[in-house]
């Protein structure tokens, strides 16, 4: 008898998850607080457990996709007796510091743990694109490689189960921040009613060749050498921002979200780094910690 993957919540990307595995021709149990959402899966030949306990009564690997860390310690608190012995691989979002909790608190319980974080949507689960970070327990990622595999593109990123909460998030904060910085644009050229869409046909190729000059700064950020041949200047940098925040304000645009970005560089040339390269920023950032 091949053994069942249990799921533990069955929201828009649980349901994605469960469907991936039964697809893939694995049994499957599956629980979720609101029972109707264990319909399809039912239908698609998963077992579905009445309560938690039913759900961990096996001896497969358990994935877990609720809400929030709060919510796994609510579905795995009252088990927590059960879990000895087993593997977690927990695809909640959490920040760094909760999935190290997590993985203290399975230890405690004599659970393996794997943490993963899903650099995709519900829909693209299982399809080219479909990227799923993972850090914790190596031997567990090792050993359920291939359900992992059947979600998307597996990478593991170390053994601090910190670490894959940590990529994505970091991820996430360029992808707002460039959001942001679109809406913004968009806000700009629509006060002369041009079209978002209009607009987004000369913005999405424009940002997507500027991604060719991540790996520059990347490379002066980790030599932490700002002095450089080549490096676009601060005081460059603040130039065209302040022309970019007087344009922003000749059109009636609030500007909140570059401003910030100008007062660091305006804060990093009062403190004497003007002719430094602009990846500087990365130092003011830094001296948060
Ligand atoms: P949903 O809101 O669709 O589902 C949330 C799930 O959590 C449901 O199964 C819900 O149960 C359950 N839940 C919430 N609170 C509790 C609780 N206190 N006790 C028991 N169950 C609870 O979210 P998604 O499925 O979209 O997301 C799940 C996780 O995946 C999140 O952490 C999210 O950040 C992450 N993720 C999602 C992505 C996406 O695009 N959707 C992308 C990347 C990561 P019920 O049905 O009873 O409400």
């Amino acid at each position: 008898m091949t053994t069942s993957t249990t799921f533990l919540g069955l929201g828009a990307m649980g349901t994605a998850l469960a469907t991936a595995a039964l697809d893939a021709g694995r049994p499957a149990v599956v629980w979720n607080r609101t029972p109707q959402r264990t319909h399809d899966l039912a239908a698609r030949g998963a077992a579905v457990a009445a309560t938690v306990a039913e759900a961990v009564a096996g001896d497969g690997v358990i994935v877990v996709c609720l809400f929030d860390h709060r919510s796994v310690h609510a579905v795995l608190d009252p088990v927590a007796a059960e879990l000895s012995g087993r593997t977690v691989v927990n695809l909640t979002t959490t920040t760094p510091n909760e999935s190290r909790e997590l993985a203290t608190w399975t230890a405690q319980h004599g659970a393996t743990y794997l943490d993963g974080a899903i650099m995709a949507v519900p829909e693209t689960i299982g399809q080219p694109g479909a990227a799923i970070l993972y850090s914790g327990s190596d031997a567990a990622f090792t050993r359920h490689r291939a359900l992992l595999d059947l979600w998307g593109t597996s990478s593991f990123v170390g053994t601090d189960a910190g670490l894959a909460p940590l990529h994505d998030m970091a991820m996430l904060v360029g992808m707002y921040t460039m959001f942001a910085g679109f809406l913004h644009g968009a806000a700009m050229v629509g006060s002369e009613g041009v079209s978002a869409t209009e607009f987004t046909a000369r913005q999405a190729p424009f940002l997507a060749a500027m991604t060719g000059q991540l790996a520059g700064l990347a490379a002066t950020v980790d030599a932490k050498d700002y002095t450089g041949a080549g490096q676009q200047s601060l005081r460059f940098t603040e130039a065209a921002l302040a022309a970019l925040l007087r344009a922003t304000a000749e059109q009636g645009v609030n500007g909140e979200v570059l401003k910030p970005v100008h007062d660091i560089v305006t804060r990093q040339i009062a403190a004497g780094y003007g002719e430094h390269g602009t990846a500087r920023i990365v130092e003011e950032l830094r001296s948060a910690r």
